[in-house]
């Protein structure tokens, strides 16, 4: 297993472990009950992580990953950030970069 990187939030670690499957590499969410030890230790260590059974395709992974984060969806406008001037998908609550809140 090869540890791919952390998501903020488990919606957005499922999303990117769906990408990943659905392009033929195995992927598994860890960490996913781990964001109550917040305090004890940094932050991103307690977000939920993407790992990949082959650390072979870690590559092509990471830019399937980056590709999603960028253009996240094709089914609506993208909404920016006000706080970190992130685009996030159509549909998000929060900003999956920074995990700010969108004003309805
Ligand atoms: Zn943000």
């Amino acid at each position: 297993m090869h540890r791919l990187r952390s998501a903020p939030d488990l919606l957005t670690a499922n999303l990117i472990c769906d990408l990943l499957r659905h392009a033929g590499i195995e992927a598994e969410v860890h960490n996913a009950n781990a964001q109550g030890g917040v305090g004890e230790i940094p932050v991103s260590e307690a977000w939920p992580q993407i790992w990949i059974a082959d650390p072979g395709r870690a590559a092509e992974a990471a830019v399937l990953v980056d590709e999603f984060e960028r253009r996240p969806a094709d089914s609506g406008p993208e909404r920016m950030c006000a706080a970190c001037n992130e685009m996030s998908p159509q549909g998000f609550e929060f900003c999956w970069h920074c995990g700010a809140e969108f004003p309805e």
